[in-house]
């Protein structure tokens, strides 16, 4: 097999690199220009400056020209079976209007027609330079394995997190707290059963045994557990008082009779039902104090944001200065075409830089190292380390420096 070198202006390698958080985010990143990715059977030999590549007879040279390289990019949140909803939502209007203007549409699309938007959508996703995807899976019939098979022949890398949405009935505990529709597919296919991780939607529309149960299964079987968490105030509004637009969306549909408010906000009512620490993948947290932020960073847990989902839908956006300082590990994702424009994560750390300054040396990391880890990925996934997949994306350009 011949060895194939590819040239770039710049390459971030991102070898040797850790998850990171807080101050070591920001920690200068080693580029080096005029670069050369030196591949063999698929996998990273080195990368080196040009003038160092001793290159053998009959390698083959790509020259991919003026751009910096990095490696391929975590989208650690999606709902990739809602594709064919994209641009059919209600946008800038809050949580609950696009919630109530989404619900109606659901069941919607025939199998068909779902699934040539989730061919799409994987092609998009994979064609933006994305390692792997962790995508909330199952909601409706056939859907699990429409994405599976989606992602398969594009290439990605994904995690289903199988959503569990309402508050029963009780499943049964010998069968583990999968979604009925989720357990089906899954025991179908072994392949996908092994991506495949028990999750709930929210804590104001799971019922709170089935998210421990969730939880208890993931830390006992190696597998992360995400579920969405302080993404609106009228979430906070409807767990702290149980009024607002979203108890209006959901009480007598969605909320059980005898339902009353806990009287926590979001993070403390993760805390008390035991949902956060390492191996939980909380997504949002738009709606965090600075307490909150701390009992997060503290308690080890994972948080994905996906700002250009929470400004289209008129939610906030997170406190990311805080976040970036609290220690907590941060990723990105896109969430889905219901509520963003396109599925490439790159474009969220652009956001970042653009609208919030973050620095890019934290958003490289956010994207590749720290994303590998948030939903599980061993090392050095996320990074362009002798031995590893070469699998790389080109950096945009406000994120390159
Ligand atoms: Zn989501």
């Amino acid at each position: 097999m011949s060895l194939l070198a590819i040239r770039a202006r710049s390459i971030l390698s991102l070898n040797g690199e850790s998850p990171a958080r807080g101050e070591r985010l920001f920690a200068p990143l080693k580029k080096i220009d005029n670069a050369v990715l030196l591949v063999r059977e698929g996998l990273v030999l080195d990368v080196l400056p040009w003038k160092e590549a001793d290159l053998p007879a009959g390698a083959q040279v790509r020259d991919v020209g003026p751009v910096c390289l990095a490696p391929a990019v975590v989208n650690a949140h999606c709902h990739i079976q809602l594709s064919c909803l994209k641009g059919r939502t209600l946008w800038g209007k809050g949580f609950s209007a696009w919630l109530s203007s989404m619900i109606p549409l659901l069941h919607e699309a025939d199998a068909h027609t779902a699934g040539l938007a989730v061919q799409d959508a994987c092609e998009d996703i994979a064609s933006s330079g994305t390692l792997h995807v962790g995508d909330v899976g199952g909601s409706l019939p056939g859907r699990l394995s429409m994405v599976h098979a989606a992602c398969c022949a594009t290439g990605l890398g994904v995690t289903h997190f199988c959503e569990w949405f309402g508050f029963g009935p009780p499943f049964a505990d010998t069968q583990g707290p999968w979604p009925p529709r989720c357990r089906e597919e899954a025991e179908a296919d072994m392949a996908l059963a092994a991506c495949c991780a028990p999750a709930g939607h929210a804590l104001y529309s799971t019922g709170p045994d089935i998210l421990q149960a969730a939880r208890r299964y993931c830390a006992q079987h190696g597998r992360i557990f995400s579920f969405h968490l302080a993404e609106s105030s009228e979430e906070t509004e409807l767990l702290t008082d149980g009024t607002g637009p979203l108890y209006q969306c959901y009480a007598g549909k969605v909320l059980p009779g005898a339902w009353r408010a806990p009287g926590k906000r979001p993070v403390a009512l993760a805390a008390d039902l035991g949902l956060l620490g390492p191996g939980s993948l909380a997504v949002h947290g738009v709606h965090l104090n600075a307490d909150e932020t701390g009992m997060l960073a503290d308690s080890g847990t994972a948080l994905c944001l996906c700002p250009r989902s929470n400004s289209n839908l008129g939610v906030g956006l997170p406190p990311v200065g805080d976040l970036l300082e609290s220690g907590t590990l941060l990723c990105l994702g896109t969430d889905g075409l219901t509520s963003n424009t396109d599925l490439d994560v790159r474009q969220e750390a652009v956001f970042l830089r653009e609208h919030l300054d973050v620095p890019p040396e934290a958003l490289v990391r956010m994207l590749t190292v720290n994303g590998a880890a948030a939903v599980g990925l061993p090392q050095p996934a996320g990074s362009l380390s002798p031995g590893s997949p070469a699998r790389f994306c080109i950096l945009p350009e406000a994120l390159t420096y």
